[in-house]
């Protein structure tokens, strides 16, 4: 249909990463999903079906006319990155083909007289944020209850329609940002690599940039300027149990114990280093 219709295109950008999936046998991977990030490198394994494990990795789209005459010594030379993990994997099989993927983000004006488009067709990016199907679906539902409006004679469908493109953009705007950002394979900006530092360890931040990776909030929240722009001593605590964070002792306690979830954060505006600032803990409760 899009290939028919020409729909306008927008906010595109190139293939960004190119990517290759293949399976081994005899590599043991204990359940765990692993990943590992290195300069301009980036691979993941996770065991699957019949007793095989799935590696998903690759390089900036850049290197992929060079690295294509040999997928898979690069994909080893990949691997030697990661020590142990090349350790374990030297043992193992390969048990399918290497299959690639590079794909063109773009966004696209999804409807027009006669016809809509969902999912890729519509709105498409990188898999790295593995967002898609969940994008599709979200599409398939919000264009129902347009079409719905547009056939039952409530709202013409032209303006169901807008509706259905606004809210796609607005909701996935941050998340096709981030995703292209990432698809880089290029360090974070120093400010990102702060932030991602200052979370580790810390459960209710680890909850939060999960749900992040997950899609259910979105990055610009959990990216935002207020957390970013929080003071160094916030963000620069060391993991818990180590001493000499800076903050007084009840400031430490909140930020690593109980503040509230990302959302309730979020709908009040606040930062981390608010809520370290206006909740401390009730008089006598256990600081330890
Ligand atoms: C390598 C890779 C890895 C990915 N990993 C993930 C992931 O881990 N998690 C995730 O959420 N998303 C992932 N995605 C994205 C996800 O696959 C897509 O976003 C999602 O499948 C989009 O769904 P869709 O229905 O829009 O399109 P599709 O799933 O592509 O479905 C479109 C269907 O229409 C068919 N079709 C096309 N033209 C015609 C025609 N003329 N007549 C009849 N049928 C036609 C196609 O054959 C296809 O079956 C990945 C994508 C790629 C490329």
């Amino acid at each position: 249909m899009a290939e028919t219709v020409r729909p306008e295109q927008y906010n595109e950008k190139p293939p960004l990463l190119a990517a290759y999936y293949t399976y081994w046998s005899d590599l043991p991977i204990d359940g765990r999903f692993e990943t590992y990030i290195r300069a301009r490198r980036g691979f993941a394994a996770a065991p699957t079906h019949d007793g095989l494990t799935l590696t998903v990795g690759g390089w900036p789209h850049a290197e992929f006319e060079t690295n294509k005459r040999d997928v898979e010594g690069n994909f080893r030379k990949m691997f030697d990155l990661a020590p142990e993990f090349a350790d374990r994997i030297r043992s193992a099989k390969r048990a399918a083909p290497f299959a690639g993927a590079a794909v063109t983000n773009y966004f696209r004006k999804p409807y027009g007289p006669g016809w809509a488009l969902v999912g890729d067709a519509g709105y498409n990016k990188d898999p790295i944020t593995a967002q898609g199907i969940n994008d599709a679906f979200r599409d398939a539902e919000r264009l129902a209850g347009g079409v719905g409006e547009a056939l039952g004679g409530a709202r013409p469908f032209e303006a169901a329609m807008a509706d259905y493109q606004q809210a796609r953009d607005a909701q996935v705007a941050s998340m096709y940002d981030f995703t292209c950002e990432l698809a880089t394979l290029a360090p974070p900006p120093p400010e990102r690599a702060q932030l991602l530092g200052a979370i580790a360890g810390r459960q209710w931040a680890m909850d939060g940039f999960a749900q992040m990776n997950a899609g259910t909030i979105p990055p610009a929240q959990f990216l935002s300027p207020q957390n970013i722009a929080a003071p160094a001593g916030a963000y620069s605590l060391p993991p818990r149990g180590v001493a000499g964070s800076g903050l007084s002792a009840t400031a430490t306690w909140w930020i690593r114990n109980c503040p509230p979830s990302w959302s309730s954060v979020s709908k009040r505006n606040r930062s981390i280093t608010d809520v370290v600032q206006s909740s401390p803990p009730a008089a006598g409760r256990d600081m330890s």
